[in-house]
Parts: C-alpha cells; sequence; structure tokens
C-alpha cells in the first residue's frame, strides 16, 4: 500500500512515522515549511493538562470584549465574512458546559500520552531538545491564580493523569528564581514537558526519512483527484504522485483541499506570534504560563521564546516589530531577573483552528481513502503522537476507534429537522 501524506508539519511527519511502522510506503509531500507554517514557531509544550476546550460557558462574551483591545490575547484578523461568521457562531454553540467538557474528555484521550510518547522519541534522537520541568501557571492577581486552580482541576475531574501543586509566593520564587518577587503563586503542572520545535521537526524528518520514507519538498499540492482506477492522484504544479491513500495534513492550509473534495470545514487561522532572544542574568528554568496576558514563556537552550496571542481569520505570516515589542513588554513585570538582550527571531504562525477546538481527524466523506488530520489549534505538538497512533490503523486496516469519532470531520454539517443535510451550506463556508 503507498499512502501520501500532505503536509510536512508536526501532524503531517508523525501521521508518516506511524504509518512507516504499519508496514505501509509512505510519501510525504511539503512545500514548505511556508511562511506562517505553525510547527517551528511553538512554544514547543507538551500539556495534556491544558486540553479544555477554548468556547465554554461565558466564554464568547469575554472574547468579543477582548476583540476591541488590540492589547488583549485574542483578536480579529479581516477574513471572508460568511466563514468568520460561521466560525463564531459554531464557537458560540459549543461553548455549553457539557460540550465545553466533551471536548476536554476527547482531547485528553488524545493527549495524555503525549510526554511519554516524545520522552521516548527524544531518547531516539540526540539532537531533539526536550526538557521534563513541568509547566507553571504563575499569576499575578488572586483571579488569575484561581483561574490556574480551576484548568487543572478541571482536567484531573475529566481523566487528566498528571499530578500539580499549587505553589505560594515564597515557594514559587525559590522553585523558579527567575520570577518577579511580586508574582502571586503558582499551579506547578509538574508531568508536562516542552521541547524546541525545529529540533523536533528535525528529529522526525530523519526517522521517517531513515524509515524509508520518500520525502519531496518545495512543491505544493493542487489537488486530489480520483484516478480512473478508484486509487486517488496527488496533483502539483510538477508532477503527479498516485496513492492507494492520502491523508491531508497541511495545517490551515487543508481548507482548500478539503473544499475542493466537496467537505468545507470551519477551519481558520488563529495566528499567533513568537520572539526568542537571548538576556541578561537568570533565564527561567521552567515553562511559563503568564495567566493574566495568556502568554506562553519556554526556556531553551539558544534562548527564551515568549508566545503569545490568537488572532482569528485571515492569514498572519510574519510579526510586527509592534507585536513583538508588545508580547516583551508583556512578559516583563514577571520576569524581574531576566532581561531580554537580543531578540534574535520574531515570527508568527497560524494555528489551524476549529471553532470547538477539537482537531479534524478522520475519513474525508464522499472521498474514500482520503483522510485528514488537521485542525489542531493550540495544541498540535500535545496531539501530534495520539492523533498519528489513531489514524494510523484507519488509514492501513480501515480500523475504526472510538477515539476518533469525537473529531470527524462531518460534525459540523448543518441538518434541518429531518437529518438531511441543509441547503446552501456549502456557500456559506466558501
Ligand atoms: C505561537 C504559537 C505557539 C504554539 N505553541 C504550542 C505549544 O506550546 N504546544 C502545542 O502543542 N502546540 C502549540 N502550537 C500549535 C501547534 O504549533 C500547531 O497546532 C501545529 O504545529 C500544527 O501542525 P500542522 O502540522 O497541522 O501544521 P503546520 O505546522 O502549519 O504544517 C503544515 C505544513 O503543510 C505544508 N503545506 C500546506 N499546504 C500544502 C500544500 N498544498 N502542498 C504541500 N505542502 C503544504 C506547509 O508548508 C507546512 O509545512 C502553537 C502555535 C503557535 C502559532
Amino acid at each position: 500500500m503507498n499512502v501520501v501524506v500532505i503536509g510536512g508539519g508536526v501532524i503531517g511527519l508523525y501521521c508518516a512515522l506511524e504509518l512507516l511502522g504499519e508496514g505501509v510506503g509512505v510519501t510525504v509531500i511539503d512545500d514548505g515549511p511556508r511562511p506562517g507554517t505553525a510547527t517551528p514557531v511553538s512554544a514547543g509544550w507538551v500539556v495534556p493538562s491544558l486540553s479544555a476546550p477554548l468556547s465554554g460557558p461565558g466564554v464568547a462574551g469575554k472574547l468579543a470584549r477582548q476583540i476591541v483591545d488590540r492589547r488583549c490575547a485574542f483578536g480579529i484578523r479581516p477574513a471572508p465574512p460568511a466563514r468568520l461568521a460561521r466560525w463564531l457562531w459554531e464557537f458560540a454553540r459549543s461553548g455549553t458546559d457539557q460540550r465545553h467538557r466533551a471536548g476536554l474528555r476527547a482531547v485528553l484521550s488524545l493527549a495524555n500520552d503525549s510526554v511519554d510518547a516524545f520522552r521516548k522519541l527524544s531518547a531516539a534522537e540526540e539532537g531533539m531538545e526536550m526538557h521534563h520541568t513541568g509547566v507553571l501557571l504563575t499569576a499575578r492577581e488572586p483571579r488569575g491564580l484561581s483561574e490556574a486552580v480551576a484548568l487543572l482541576e478541571e482536567a484531573r475531574a475529566e481523566g487528566y493523569s498528571g499530578d500539580f501543586e499549587i505553589l505560594d509566593q515564597e515557594a514559587l520564587v525559590r522553585r523558579e528564581p527567575a520570577l518577579a518577587p511580586n508574582v502571586l503563586g503558582a499551579v506547578h503542572a509538574r508531568a508536562e514537558a516542552h521541547l524546541q520545535p525545529e529540533t523536533l521537526r528535525s528529529a522526525l524528518i530523519d526517522m521517517v526519512g531513515s524509515a524509508g520514507a520518500l520525502r519531496y519538498e518545495g512543491t505544493a499540492v493542487q489537488g486530489v483527484e480520483r484516478a480512473d482506477d478508484g486509487r486517488w492522484n496527488v496533483v502539483t504544479s510538477q508532477y503527479a504522485v498516485t496513492a492507494d491513500r492520502v491523508v491531508i495534513a497541511a495545517g490551515v492550509w487543508s481548507t482548500r483541499l478539503l473544499d475542493q473534495l466537496g467537505v468545507p470545514v470551519p477551519l481558520l487561522s488563529g495566528t499567533g506570534h513568537t520572539v526568542t532572544a537571548e538576556g541578561m542574568s537568570s533565564p527561567p528554568r521552567h515553562a511559563l504560563k503568564l495567566m493574566e496576558p495568556n502568554i506562553a514563556i519556554a526556556p531553551f537552550n539558544d534562548g527564551v521564546r515568549i508566545a503569545g496571542r490568537f488572532e482569528l481569520g485571515g492569514p498572519g505570516d510574519h510579526t510586527s516589530r509592534r507585536s513583538a515589542g508588545r508580547l516583551l513588554r508583556a512578559a516583563a513585570p514577571y520576569l524581574k531577573r531576566w532581561d531580554p538582550s537580543h531578540v534574535h527571531a520574531e515570527r508568527a504562525g497560524m494555528r489551524p483552528a476549529t471553532p470547538d477546538s477539537m482537531p479534524l481527524i478522520g475519513r474525508v466523506p464522499g472521498a474514500p481513502g482520503v483522510f485528514a488530520a488537521t485542525g489542531h489549534g493550540m495544541l498540535g505538538l500535545t496531539l501530534a503522537p495520539g492523533t498519528a497512533s489513531a489514524l494510523a490503523p484507519l488509514v492501513v486496516r480501515g480500523t475504526e476507534s472510538e477515539v476518533l469519532r469525537p473529531f470527524a470531520l462531518d460534525r459540523f454539517r448543518r441538518r434541518d429537522g429531518t437529518g438531511r443535510e441543509r441547503p446552501g451550506e456549502r456557500s456559506l463556508s466558501a
């Protein structure tokens, strides 16, 4: 069997690795990483504890208030109005307590084993940088601290298996001396890890290459077309590869390929920005989630990465000086003992974001032999191993998995009272 994987971000590469483990031939086609690719820009956290969907009771109103303030964590970028409206409508609809909790349980079932999976990978690949210091959810205000505790308690109630510890001001500054003495406290999710995303990507490329995958780089897939013999032609500007099975794992760009197959999905870009800097004095030793500005910090061997913002809508593939400055200013009050003196990378990445914060994994309806693995939003690294291990048996042997049921692509199809699809659905999302 020959499987073509479209996309060489963390999801495509992890799927390729797992498919090779199933003993099939794998070809990975990637045209980049193109500007705005999410994987290399990410903060590298592997955080099952943070599996909660963004949507939830009361969240829609809170985000609406944030849209008007550029300093806040959430923003909107210009996008086709119908597409944006549908996304926001689905987002609001998925914000019930019941759907929020069901989403959390489903995502946890993909995420819970990811630290172990990456631990094994890093043991096999010397150059892969991974740190096992956990994540400190750090707050300066009582409300931020309560939110941090609530996040972890909710995750535990729905199946998160790692432990966590609540630290007061004194204990926190002892544990993480880079923090300013005026932080109030933190929750330490000790089982979590972070890894340097560029080293992860190189490790995965090495592994799929040495396991025998063919890799084509630098050419964009233009479409996936049915061949006369029932197989699929994956067409680029220069060549076509015929495949028994196809996995679309092209991040935020997957929408175009899915649209062509007649399966529109409400997937939009959630642009985030990162700054990587070296600094004076002591850098943080732990990954830090700064609760009030909602910023992620990850200390790597080559500098500290600061990541933030979620700009929903149209493409955002570069970071302005102003966005980078905003991130540094928001982080500064927490890091009084670390002063970023040399910024060596400012980048933007597009998270492939679904309205219910749950990925799209499984069969592409109406296209037998074509599968999708995208829409991992803020958690693509965390969910890559779980996604790949659940998807590969489905692709190769048709083995359906209960774990994948909540992530089916047709969950957003609108139906009328009779269960039939409503007319006009395609034009709404185009
Ligand atoms: C600022 C930021 C911080 C983040 N931090 C974290 C974190 O700490 N932990 C975590 O778990 N997640 C994090 N994420 C989310 C995570 O990075 C993404 O969910 C994940 O990288 C998505 O991976 P992907 O493979 O689906 O897409 P991408 O990484 O975007 O890869 C898609 C690939 O497909 C290729 N491609 C697209 N279209 C085509 C085509 N037509 N033909 C050929 N190739 C094509 C592109 O060139 C690209 O290489 C973060 C994201 C951002 C932006």
